[in-house]
């Protein structure tokens, strides 16, 4: 099944319910200061379930872009990540909730007029407290209690706002992806034998300023579905990066790499984050985020540079992912027409900045020169720690780099001083991020939604990326 065919799905099925159907919202919130980037396709509708605002229909249902670049240091590692991504959701504002949405995700799952999945390959996980939720999997679906797993961590809460104990289903890949046995191979576990495919979650507390709960005027139902995850299992492929979502973009890349996909993995690698970045800068892009050395500007900056310098890693010396653009468009065109309508300003501002990164790295490899022959006039054979970390952070040269142009040039590069120069800088960004207020947040559609501080975005592409 096609991924537009599983979108088309999702909306007609919630539609069929008395669902409205709402368009996706653009990536960047709307008068929403606490936010970065929409990250849950519930994001867009807070209005709506704090109550500022009634909607015509208590009943939304959509396909939401969503930006997580918490997620970054998974994608091409795990099967799952991506930091541009789809999100299925359907919600309720004060109407319907537990036993109907819990029954519609079941028939939404499992009858092949929809998606159809094996019944016996599904498995839940409910907030131990919540008898309710367990009672309406166990006694009205009729799962048995061993695939009915009790987890702490599903009480999804921001620290303040509307918030609540969650169910989470997830789909059992098979042996093949690890041993049952094996704890971590259970849902919730490091393992993705079983794939989270969706989060439904009951929010019907509010958590107050002063740190009390107390209940919500009207109970609301707030679910988020991976449609990349739906298409890799109905695809029967081996991650979200096997499907019709993503090879055009890989069929492409390889191509002008010359190289083949699935046959080294540091190349698959290069492949996977490529084609993720160019979504999430595409689709940025086009709804106006430009690049630049703050906030969204930095985040998109970063994800290009870091999909230039994979592009290198293949060989690739030449601005080529304003290429993808068109590539993108293709694949996602029919649902959002924006990545089609805007694919020349996509592409100019994609070039431009290819281009100025390009000389950038030209301009650290002419520092680079410098340094080396500073070193030898001083009769010494190591680069500093401390000027290996200068390029790196003003340069966005990795330490591999800069120790190969060493090499050549008959110098070692002094690993231990670079590594403690990353780690003051780490320091200095967990105070900053600690002074700015930092949430401990649980996990869920809006997990991110406390993502106060700018700050914290690019700091993390900043200190965690291998590759920046
Ligand atoms: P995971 O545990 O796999 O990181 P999550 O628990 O963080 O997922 P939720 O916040 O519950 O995810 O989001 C709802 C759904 O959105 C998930 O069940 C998943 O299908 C999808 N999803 C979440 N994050 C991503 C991502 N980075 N890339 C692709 N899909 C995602
Ligand atoms: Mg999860
Ligand atoms: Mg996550
Ligand atoms: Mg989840």
């Amino acid at each position: 099944m096609k991924a537009s065919e599983i979108r088309s799905k999702w909306l007609a099925f919630f539609e069929s319910k008395g669902h409205h159907i709402e368009p996706s919202a653009s990536l960047v919130p709307h008068n929403d200061p606490s936010l970065l980037w929409i990250n849950a396709g519930m994001a867009p509708l807070k209005p709506y379930f704090d109550g500022r605002v009634i909607p015509d229909n208590p009943r939304i249902t959509n396909s939401q872009k969503c930006i997580r670049t918490n997620d970054i240091e998974n994608v091409g590692k795990t099967r799952r990540h991506h930091t541009f991504f789809e999100m299925l959701g359907n919600f309720s504002i004060g109407d319907y909730f537990k036993e109907e949405v819990i029954t519609w995700a079941w028939e939404f799952l499992t009858d092949k007029q929809w998606i159809g999945f094996d019944p016996s390959r599904l498995s839940v996980t409910v907030y131990p407290e919540d008898t309710e939720a367990f009672e309406f999997w166990n006694k009205k679906i009729g799962l048995p209690e061993e695939r009915i797993y009790k987890l702490d961590e599903n009480f999804w809460d921001i620290g303040e706002g509307p918030c609540g104990p969650c169910t989470e289903i997830f789909y059992d890949r098979g042996d093949k992806y690890g041993d049952l046995n094996d704890p971590e191979c259970w849902p919730g576990g490091e393992n993705e034998r079983f794939l989270e495919v969706w989060n439904l979650v009951f929010s019907q507390f509010n958590h107050n300023k002063d740190g009390s709960y107390t209940p919500l005027p009207n109970k609301n139902i707030d679910t988020g579905a991976g449609l990349e995850r739906f298409a890799s299992i109905l695809q029967d492929v081996d991650s979200n990066f096997d499907t019709d979502l993503f090879r055009p973009m890989i069929d492409r890349t390889c191509e002008i790499a010359n190289v083949s996909y699935h046959v080294n993995a540091d190349h698959d690698l290069a492949l996977k984050v490529i084609a993720d970045h160019i979504r999430t800068v595409a689709f940025a892009v086009g709804d106006g985020v430009l690049p630049s050395n703050e906030g969204r500007g930095y985040v998109i900056r970063r994800l290009l540079r870091r999909a230039v310098r994979y592009g290198k890693s293949l060989g690739i010396d030449r601005p080529f992912l304003f290429e993808l653009t068109k590539v993108v468009g293709d694949v996602m065109g029919m649902y959002y027409p924006e990545v089609v309508e805007k694919r020349e300003f996509i592409e100019r501002v994609i070039r431009t900045e290819e281009e100025r990164f390009h000389e950038t790295l030209s301009d650290g490899l002419t520092l680079l020169g410098a340094l080396v022959s500073q070193v030898r006039e001083a009769g010494k054979n190591e680069i500093s720690g401390e000027d290996a970390f200068r390029l790196y952070d003003t340069y966005g040269f990795p330490f591999d780099l800069t120790e190969d142009y060493a090499s050549e040039n008959g110098l070692t590069v002094d690993r231990a001083g670079f590594d403690s120069a990353m780690e003051a800088q780490r320091e200095r960004a967990r105070a900053a991020r600690q002074e700015t207020g930092g949430m401990n947040v649980q996990g869920g559609p809006l997990s991110e939604l406390t993502e106060k501080s700018e700050f914290v975005g690019y700091s993390e592409l900043t200190t965690n990326s291998k590759i920046t």
